[in-house]
């Protein structure tokens, strides 16, 4: 069946990364507003579509407003095809490997996707004749180690692991193409942001999952690294909104999302713990294998840019957030016992 992309007078966006925790968010969100959405996915990974269950299983959406292509992110040949044939009016990229921690182990990889990955698609960028504006997810990473805090747009950029250092390519690109070749090119400078469809090996749902589970009587302990990192967390839905918002200015840009306030490691977990009645110090074992070769110190974003000029406001503070993810946890283990 020949699938009739320009049916609809609404905006087409074109996502990387869509199964992802932000994508899922975004889609959602574009798909509410009217948009055409078109997804990129791995073919030869196993990718984990949960995120977009729903939306796959509504006849009225999946192949009618939500398409899928396959494409990697080295693939260019087939990423400037699918760009042609869908003309998106907005490209999120928000592919690349995430993980800080497995960075260090797969370094390689991380800058094949994360920072090749980001020029080769400005690369096509550069030559299509409708090009699409083009938001690019940069990370809190690439200020490292800094000399200011909190740190803002005009921040000297410091990376200290690999994840950092492929971002700050890739982010230094996109400000190269939009001031050299004027591309609609921004950077949504993200702090970490989270919610219960974050992956399960970063710190905050591997906390939550696990007091829901020690609360259901499923565990009895949880095995963390260092419980003194500080991070800036925020909400993913609410950093999905930004970045969209971002793309609707006059002019491109470069955008701080934070909240502005950080708390640690421990802080967190005891707000989970809390939440269902737990002390955390009953269950927690700590263990090497969980500590980073380097961590990033004083990281904390100035919003004050995104609050101003896209008249956003990050609502949901990480103690918020530490106990939304840990319900949202107990209410789907129980799912799981009842099917
Ligand atoms: P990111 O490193 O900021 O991308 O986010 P993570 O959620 O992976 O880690 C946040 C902080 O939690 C870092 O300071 C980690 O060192 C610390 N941490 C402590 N124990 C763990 C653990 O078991 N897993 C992860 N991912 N992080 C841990």
């Amino acid at each position: 069946m020949a699938l009739r992309y320009f049916s609809s007078p609404m905006p087409t966006a074109l996502i990387t990364g869509i199964t992802g925790q932000d994508g899922s968010y975004l889609t959602e969100q574009l798909l509410d507003q009217g948009y055409t959405v078109h997804g990129l996915v791995r073919r030869t990974s196993n990718t984990v579509r949960s995120r977009l269950d729903p939306l796959f299983h509504n006849k009225d959406v999946y192949n009618k407003n939500l398409f899928l292509h396959y494409a990697d992110l080295d693939d260019t040949t087939t990423i400037r095809r699918i760009l042609v044939k869908t003309q998106p009016d907005e490209l999120y990229h928000l592919a690349g490997q995430s993980h800080v921690g497995a960075s260090f182990d797969i370094p390689e990889s991380t800058c094949q996707f994360t920072a090749m990955g980001t020029l080769k698609i400005l690369e096509i960028l550069r030559d299509l004749e409708k090009q699409p504006r083009f938001l690019h997810i940069s990370s809190s990473e690439i200020f490292g180690r800094p000399d200011e805090s909190p740190q803002n747009e005009h921040t000297p950029m410091r990376p200290v692991t690999p994840y950092g250092v492929a971002k700050t390519f890739a982010t230094q690109m996109v400000q190269l193409y939009r001031e050299s070749f004027g591309l609609f090119a921004c950077n949504a400078i993200c702090y970490n942001h989270e919610s219960p469809r974050r992956g399960e090996s970063f710190v905050t749902r591997k906390i939550t999952k696990a007091a829901a589970e020690i609360s259901l009587g499923l565990s009895d302990e949880i095995v963390l690294g260092s419980l003194d990192g500080r991070r800036d967390w925020g909400s993913a839905p609410e950093y999905t909104t930004a970045m969209h918002l971002m793309l609707q200015q006059d002019a491109p840009d470069d955008y701080v999302l934070a909240t502005g306030q950080t708390h640690s490691v421990e802080e967190f977990l005891d707000a989970a713990f809390r939440s269902v009645g737990l002390d955390y110090q009953d269950h927690l074992q700590q263990n090497p294998k969980y500590m980073r070769p380097a961590e990033v110190t004083r990281l904390v974003g100035d919003p004050t840019h995104a609050k101003k000029q896209l008249g956003w406001t990050p609502a949901t503070t990480a103690l918020d957030l530490a106990k939304q993810m840990t319900a949202a946890d107990v209410e789907s283990l129980k799912r799981l016992a009842a099917s």
